[in-house]
């Protein structure tokens, strides 16, 4: 995964988390804000309730006496039908006064319609009176009872009495007629007797009786609230609520209002009281007005607040983790899981960087030979931990701004900042030499043995130069793996060609036998003895556009690798054949043609009879096609081969065994192959040619040994009138090479060597 992927999936996932948290966060402010409303409208029922609790007892406390006040004024009626003194009338007065005092009355007034007004002040002295005297609140109430009405004023400061009033007053009728008026002032004291006596207020709330224009009347005070009602002052209210309040008291409305007094928050309900036109305020904490239903509130509140803690946990839990899964997310993007050292991924890009900063490197690969066996040889396991140590001690060689990669398996890439070769070489050479011993898992007899290619980034200047790096760097190492001799190489254009006509011979061969571009050249075998030509070797050349030759050193490991070589061979089958055909049919006497034959062949189920029909088809006698085996061949499956050159002898063809002495065949190989001939390898004569007497006598000896097996021999790679003669010297039977001709096309074959013997021919 590259890192734009990472980037992409990190910010996906941190929407993700973003919305899931924004989700969670609404969620919980709604159901936190839900439950604070439900909490704060129970609180303010539960106000309300208290305050219409003692709404009801004021009401009541009215209504007993203006009750009181009435029956006082009947009795007063019937005095003044029944024609009493206006002593008997004080009299009376003095009587009622005993029963007013028990109702709070602290002063009673007698306003008769014809005769003196006289009152009973709170000295319980019977003093006379004048209505203009009265406040202005008691002279309405006077003049909304002489309308025939019972009335309550509002609470009034009373200058005579010196403090706080209310006002009764009920017409007294005699005869369905208004005789007077009876009035009373009742202290607002007895505000304060019901505010205590109903008692629907904690220890820590308070319950107060507010005029209208915020004058305290009555309260029960506790330290909490202390200061609370003097509006005016309060410290508790800010202006903004102090307005809210004062207005609050002028409407009919119930309004509620919630601040903090005293580090305690309070909840406040100003009511419209029904009897009179004053205010009922309560005032009380949280916990004073908690009862069931705001402790189920409160509990609720706690589980949305601990839902909401549990969410963010939940969500800073899952962002750690998601923290943690990419790290491992670019752990494993970066690098390779068995050593931990980068992958080719963070290679390439730490290239990137360099190239931008116009540092150059040398990149090598490091490969561990055989590393399949020491796999199997050792458990992987084992393997393994040989995998990091080697890592290890990578590391420990990388100097500053270096660093290295595992790509595959058993394959480093090393970006050194040396480009000088032989500098390279040396760093190299004690890297490999330290590894080789550097795992306790692997016995330290076992010879493990590294090779490397280098290539360096100088020569990459294509679009993908990483890409072209690491195939510089790869053909180096299949070259170092394949030479044997050298355990580095170093990339150099050469490679590339080889490379690049590999594939191109792999691109084009079959293309390549359809239009004909296989060739068949024959190089002549002459008779040592004679000096006459005796037979050809067909060895095929590549035409490409009828001019350019490749020579089949090139392609034919290449076709031996991939299998095509059965096809070629067949075709040069069928051209040999087709050329004896052509020499018969121009009445030239035609020499055998010997055809090599890739081993491949011999695993071919119907070899035989192919190479029969070909014959057949033809009309070529087999005993004109020799069949070139190599050596290694007679070595792999000496039993299976045997049969299969029984069987072509059967059919007459005859079979040589080529290049015998450049491999490992021995002179047991010619016992165990009924062979019949034997190409003694080039090398034989370079030997025999340059050192001691001691090869001669070697090559004497294979010739002899072949002589006895009734095996005729062919000496390959004459070059020289001197190799003929040390041949004829040796008796050898046969010899070809340069001397006699390079491999030359059929036709000037035929024209040279053909029609030299017999004489021109025309077709
Ligand atoms: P080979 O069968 O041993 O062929 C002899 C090679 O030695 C030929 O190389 C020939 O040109 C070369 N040669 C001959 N005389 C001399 C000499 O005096 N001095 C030197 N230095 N070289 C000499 P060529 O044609 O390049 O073929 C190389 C090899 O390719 C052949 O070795 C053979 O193994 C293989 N080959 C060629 N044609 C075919 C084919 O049609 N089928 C298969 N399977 N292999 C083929
Ligand atoms: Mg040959
Ligand atoms: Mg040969």
């Amino acid at each position: 995964m590259d890192e734009q992927k990472i980037r992409s999936n990190l910010k996906k996932l941190a929407v993700v988390f973003i919305v899931v948290f924004l989700l969670i966060g609404s969620i919980s402010r709604y159901l936190f804000q839900s439950v604070t409303n439900l909490y704060e409208e129970s609180i303010q029922g539960r106000l309300a309730e208290r305050a219409v609790q003692y709404n009801k007892s004021f009401v009541f406390k009215m209504n007993a006496d203006l009750q009181t006040l009435r029956a006082m004024a009947c009795m007063l009626a019937d005095t003044t039908t029944q024609d009493i003194t206006p002593q008997g009338t004080e009299y009376l007065l003095w009587n009622l006064w005993d029963a007013g005092k028990a109702a709070d009355f602290v002063r009673l007034c007698y306003f008769p319609l014809n005769g003196e007004s006289v009152q009973l002040n709170p000295q319980g002295q019977l003093v006379p009176l004048q209505l203009e005297d009265e406040t202005e609140e008691m002279q309405y109430a006077i003049q909304q009872a002489m309308e025939g009405k019972s009335y309550c004023s509002q609470a009034f400061y009373d200058p005579v009495l010196g403090y706080n009033t209310l006002g009764y007053a009920t017409p007294i009728l005699t005869g369905g007629e208004i005789s007077g008026v009876l009035a009373c002032s009742v202290s607002t004291e007895s505000y304060a007797n019901i505010l205590s006596s109903v008692g629907s207020v904690s220890d820590g709330g308070a319950a107060a009786v507010l005029s209208e224009d915020g004058k305290v009347l009555a309260s029960t005070r506790t330290y909490q609230t202390e200061g609370f009602y003097e509006l005016e002052e309060s410290d508790a209210l800010n202006d903004d609520l102090r307005d809210q309040f004062a207005q609050a008291l002028l409407t009919d409305d119930t309004q509620f209002f919630k601040f903090e007094m005293n580090g305690l928050t309070f909840y406040a309900c100003v009511m419209a009281m029904d009897a009179y036109s004053d205010n009922i305020v309560i005032v009380d904490t949280d916990q004073g007005i908690s009862d069931a239903v705001s402790g189920m509130v409160y509990n609720a509140r706690m589980i949305g607040v601990l839902f909401a803690g549990t969410s963010l946990l939940f969500v800073m839990a899952a962002l750690l983790m998601n923290h943690r899964y990419n790290i491992r997310l670019r752990q494993s993007a970066y690098h390779d899981r068995l050593t931990g050292a980068y992958n080719r991924h963070k290679f390439f890009q730490l290239l990137d960087q360099s190239r931008k900063k116009n540092m150059e490197y040398t990149a090598a690969a490091i490969n561990i030979r055989k590393f399949k066996y020491i796999n199997e040889l050792f458990s992987p396991d084992r393997s393994n931990q040989l995998l990091k140590d080697i890592c290890n001690v990578l590391k420990s060689h990388m100097e500053a701004g270096e660093f290295f990669c595992r790509d595959t398996a058993d394959t480093f890439v090393l970006a050194l900042k040396t480009l000088d070769q032989e500098a390279v070489s040396q760093r190299l050479e004690r890297i490999c030499e330290e590894a080789c011993h550097c795992s306790p898992s692997i016995p330290s007899n076992y010879p493990i043995v590294f090779y490397c290619g280098c290539a360096s980034t100088v020569d990459c200047v294509s679009k993908s130069p990483n890409e072209e790096l690491m195939s510089h760097v790869m053909l180096a190492l299949s070259n170092a793996k394949q030479t044997q001799r050298a355990n580095i190489a170093f990339y150099d254009a050469s490679i590339h060609e080889k490379e690049k006509m590999q594939n191109y011979i792999e691109n084009h061969m079959e293309a390549a036998l359809q239009n004909g571009e296989f060739q068949m050249y024959l190089q002549p075998k002459m008779d040592l003895k004679s000096g006459k030509l005796s037979g050809a070797e067909a060895l095929v050349r590549w035409l490409v556009g009828g001019k350019q030759i490749i020579f089949p050193d090139q392609f034919i490991p290449v076709f031996e690798r991939n299998g095509f070589c059965i096809h070629l061979d067949y075709y040069m089958v069928e051209q040999a054949c087709n050329q004896i055909r052509s020499w018969m049919d121009a009445g030239l006497s035609p020499v055998p043609i010997s055809v090599n034959q890739t081993k491949l062949l011999f695993y071919e189920e119907d070899y035989v009879e192919r190479i029969c029909a070909i014959a057949q088809r033809y009309d070529v006698a087999s005993s004109f096609i020799v069949l070139e085996i190599l050596e290694g061949l007679a070595l792999e499956n000496p039993e299976q081969v045997s049969q299969k050159i029984r069987q072509l002898h059967d059919y007459g063809f005859r079979v040589s065994m080529d290049d015998f002495g450049s491999g490992y065949a021995s002179l047991t190989t010619l016992s165990q192959l009924p062979i019949d001939e034997l190409k003694l390898d080039r090398s034989f004569l370079l030997q025999a040619d340059h050192s001691t007497e001691n090869n001669r006598k070697i090559l004497e000896v294979v010739i002899e040994v072949a002589k006895r097996l009734k095996i005729s021999t062919v000496a390959e790679g004459i070059e020289t009138a001197d190799h003929v003669q040390m041949m004829q010297e040796m008796h050898c039977d046969y010899g070809q090479g340069y001397y006699y001709s390079k491999p030359i096309s059929a036709k000037e074959f035929t024209k040279s060597f053909l029609e030299a013997e017999t004489g021109p021919v025309s077709l």
